[in-house]
Parts: C-alpha cells; structure tokens; sequence
C-alpha cells in the first residue's frame, strides 16, 4: 500500500499561501518503521512519499527508510518505490545520489519567477537564487524531476512567464495548480488575468509542440491527455484508499487536509486501519448535487474531497473559485487540444493517448 509520511511538522521556510500549522515536531523511528511494516503488509507493493513540512529537515529517517524498505523488499518479493515532495532549499549532491539508487521521483516545489512573491524562508528573506541553484543540481541527477508550482492570486501576473522558465531550466514536467485554503483571496480581476495568463500559456505549448519538443504542463496538458482517454480526474481522489497520509504521531488520516479532525481518523500505525472507517470514509467520495448535471462533470476535479474540503469546509461542496477555474481550464485545453490535433494528427495522438 502507498502512504505519505509526514516525517515532520517543521519547516525552514514560510509561504504565503502555506496552510500548514508548523511546529518543532518529528516522526519518531518506532513510527517510521512501523509505518514501512504497515506500506509492506497490504498489496503487492510498497510505496511510501516523504512529505512534510519540509522532509529534508529530516534526512536521517530518510535515509534509515530506504535502507529499510529495500532490505523488506528483498526479504518480501515485494516492489518498493518512492517520492519525495521538497522545496528543494535543503537538496545536496550526497542525499541525489542515495535517492537515484532508491529511483526516488522528487517533486520540487517551486514557483519559477514567482518564487520571490510567494515563498520566503521562514524568518524572512528570498529563496528564488537558492532554488534555482538546487533546481539545475536536481536535473543534473534527475533529468525527469518535475517542478511543482503554486500560483496564489499575487503570482498570477507571472504565471505563462514560469512555464517558460521552468522549461528553459531544463525540466520537461511541470505542474501548476491554484492556491486554496484561508490564506488567499481571489478576486474576479485575478480570475479574468489568470485567464489571460493560461491562454498565453497554451500559446507557448502550442509552440513547443510545433517545435517537436516534448513538455507535460498540468494543469493544461493533464486536462487534454484525460479528455482523450476518457479519464475522469475527480477519479483520482480516493479519499485515504489509495495513498495515506501518516502523521509524525503516526496516525492515519485519508488526506492531508483532514489531518487533527478525528472524525475522520483511519487508524495508526501500531493498531493498524480501521477497514470499516475507511470503507466509510471512502464511500463519502461522491459527485457534488451541484454538479451532477453539468455537461462537464467527467472533465472536471469536482470531488476531489481534499481541495473541497479546504474551500468549503465539507469534502462534496465545490467552492465558486475551483468551478470557475476548472471551467477556464477545460475551455483553454480543448481550444489548444484542437489546434495540436490540426498541426500534426499523428504527434497528437501519441503524445496525449
Ligand atoms: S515549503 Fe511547503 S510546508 Fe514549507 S512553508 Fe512552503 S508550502 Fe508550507
Ligand atoms: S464545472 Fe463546476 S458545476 Fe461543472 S462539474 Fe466542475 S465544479 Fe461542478
């Protein structure tokens, strides 16, 4: 089974947009292998996500993780991958080259050219020079790394100048998504200029795809590659069935916006999961009344009950924010997706199927 683990509550830096209560707290090492044990003792494999706060704040259980997870691996039959989520500041040659030989995938948040609008170190000052730096040293081991960028209503005015940032940086995998939660405020002028700003991104895609050279951008790219494949992506929220996250206390929660609310408490890493809850849980995973009759129901991230459950407070409520931008998103896409399939029919369809 796949769990996320939040090996500490602590962070080196301080986003703006940052909905996470950071506190001097760590994973204990009975709670990381008790954690590895429960990733091994259901399914075929064992995968396990090192999240934090900031998980390079804590190298060492990183390291006494994978060392771990192979041997059980050896011992089990068992296929053991990983990932790892960081903001890259605390990145070094020596960590790169024990994460390619676990075949670690890194995810690094970073804004691009927003950086410096968004997120600052903890304490204060810019972290854009730093992160560049870790993003070049990052690509140098991991040609495949993916940067991960958030885009809060201040950052929107550099948004289609990122993507191009990012790429000439070197990484062919980018994901943008929005800020929620109560620390940003959209405005209907940020709404309509981050409009402006997808639009100018599709142009850009449209030109690299003329330019025969392959770059994923989710949200855009995700949202034509799912239309055609006939994937729904509000199916990807599992609500704690398909990736759980673990608290450095090691409880288990079914995502990480439900983390202190023990009404949703899967279980822990000593006791195990509560099977019945999560089958509860689980089933609460449904399509919002609100959108049960809207022509765009399987293209759109309605009940992912994550998101919802940070804009709305109830995980089957979609906020007027994320209708609007999954409407954007979708009306964007399909115009670029037709204009590719125009260009070259053939490179479409195997880039996007
Ligand atoms: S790096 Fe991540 S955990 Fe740390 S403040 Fe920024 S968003 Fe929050
Ligand atoms: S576009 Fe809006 S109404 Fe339609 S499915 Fe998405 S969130 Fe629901």
């Amino acid at each position: 089974m796949n769990l996320t683990l939040h090996l500490t509550e602590n962070c080196n830096m301080d986003c703006s947009y940052c909905i996470r209560e950071k506190c001097p707290k760590d994973m204990t090492e009975e709670v990381l292998f008790k954690a590895c044990d429960l990733a091994f003792s259901r399914g075929q494999s064992a995968g396990l996500c090192f999240f934090g706060g900031e998980p390079l704040l804590k190298k060492d259980l990183i390291y006494k993780a994978l060392d771990y997870c192979e041997a059980k691996s050896q011992q089990t039959g068992k296929r053991f991958s990983c990932k790892m989520t960081t903001n890259g500041t605390l990145l070094e040659e020596e960590f790169l080259e024990r994460a390619v030989k676990a075949d670690m995938g890194i995810g690094l948040s970073f804004d691009g050219k927003a950086q410096d609008v968004c997120r600052f170190y903890a304490g204060g000052g810019t972290t854009s020079s730093v992160v560049e730096k870790k993003a070049k040293l990052l690509l140098k081991y991991m040609p495949n790394a993916t940067a991960l960028a958030t885009i809060a209503p201040q950052a929107v005015p550099y948004y289609a100048e990122s993507v191009r940032y990012l790429h000439d940086l070197g990484f062919s995998k980018v994901s943008f998504v929005i800020a929620y939660g109560n620390r940003v405020n959209w405005t209907d002028d940020d709404l309509e200029a981050l409009r402006g700003q997808l639009e100018m991104t599709a142009s850009y895609l449209k030109e690299l795809f003329i330019r025969k050279e392959h770059f994923f951008m989710s949200a855009i790219n995700a949202k034509i590659r799912d239309c055609i494949s006939g994937k729904n992506p509000a199916e990807r929220c599992h609500l704690g069935v398909r990736q759980m996250p673990v608290t450095p206390d090691g409880d288990l929660y079914p995502c990480t916006s439900f983390i202190g609310d023990k009404n949703y408490l899967l279980g822990n890493v000593f006791e195990g999961i509560n099977d019945k809850k999560v089958t509860e849980i689980a089933r609460k995973a449904s399509t919002p009344e609100t959108c049960v009759n809207c022509d765009l129901v399987k293209r759109c991230t309605n009940s992912c009950g994550c998101s919802n459950r940070m804009n709305t407070g109830d995980e089957n409520k979609v906020s007027p924010l994320q209708c609007t931008y999954e409407r954007m998103l979708i009306e964007i896409s399909d115009a670029l997706g037709e204009e590719l399939y125009q260009i070259d029919p053939e490179r479409f369809a195997r880039e996007f199927s």
